[in-house]
């Protein structure tokens, strides 16, 4: 069933989703080598606490992390360990997540510790531009499948022979971490649940270097590339509203990303 919000709703749901932006603003802060994963881990645990939210990951089907962090050829679902050191050159997916009030918000990035190789800057610049082009496409009066084709289209014409990871993709968010409808990362558009306003969706490609084939290492939760190519995952939580896409994930309603795409959020 998809959950459709009211405005004010909507706007419980931004709180929550600067709770959550401002979990990865510390946590972007304090990357360096030689930090773990346990300590970004406590420094998101820390920062959504003060806020009197609670971090949605820690405890979900026994996870025991607040942040993922999938490193290299870790695709998602890693988890945080006091004794993982991330060294110079590393690339950290970091998704974390918060509920306010009941209202979650859910979002990713990955950075590369130290400076990037001219491979993985370009990786994370184009993971990170087709997670723009979807949440550009968060329009009412479109269909669920324009957003899937915005990020498929986007990462095509890249020019890199990329891959496309598609046994997961975003999701519908509100008073649970995950809900209908399932986003695919590729696709016709035109097809799906009509967007409306008072959807809310998480949008998170994540893209591979090699094939984009993955297995689930023993741990029961770290997904990892099967070829061991490096990949890359973003992700914004944004409403769909009558004045627009609203990122309620961004610190700045999502100005910056969508400026390319000609699209103004709602702020
Ligand atoms: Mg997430
Ligand atoms: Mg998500």
């Amino acid at each position: 069933m998809i959950q459709i919000k009211t405005p004010q709703e909507i706007e419980l749901m931004r709180a929550s989703g600067l709770v959550t932006a401002g979990a990865h603003a510390a946590m972007r802060a304090a990357l360096r080598p030689g930090i773990t994963t346990g300590e970004l881990d406590a420094i998101a645990e820390d920062h959504i606490r003060s806020q009197g939210a609670v971090p949605n990951f820690l405890g979900y089907h026994g996870f025991t992390g607040t942040i993922c962090t999938s490193i290299n050829d870790e695709v998602v679902h890693g988890i945080p360990n006091p004794d993982r050191v991330l060294a110079e050159g590393d690339n950290v997916s970091i998704d974390c997540g918060a509920i306010l009030e009941g209202w979650h918000s859910d979002a990713a990035v990955t950075l590369t510790v130290g400076e990037p190789s001219p491979e993985d800057a370009a990786l994370l610049d184009v993971t990170e531009r087709s997670m723009w082009a979807g949440l550009a496409r968060a329009l009412a009066g479109g269909r669920l499948t324009d957003i899937s084709h915005a990020v498929e289209e986007s990462i095509r014409a890249s020019g890199h022979p990329y891959g496309i990871v598609d046994h997961y993709g975003g999701h519908g968010i509100g008073t649970e971490m995950h809900q209908d409808p399932h986003v695919l990362n590729y696709g016709r558009p035109g097809r799906g649940p009509k967007l409306v306003p008072g959807l809310v969706l998480a949008i998170e490609p994540m893209v591979t270097v090699g094939d984009p084939a993955t297995v689930e290492l023993e741990d029961g939760w770290t997904v990892v590339t099967k070829d061991g190519s490096r990949a890359a995952h973003f992700e914004h939580t944004v409403a769909i509203t009558p004045e627009g896409p609203w990122v309620l994930t961004a610190e700045d309603g999502g100005v910056a990303g969508l400026a390319p795409f000609g699209v103004t959020p709602r702020t």
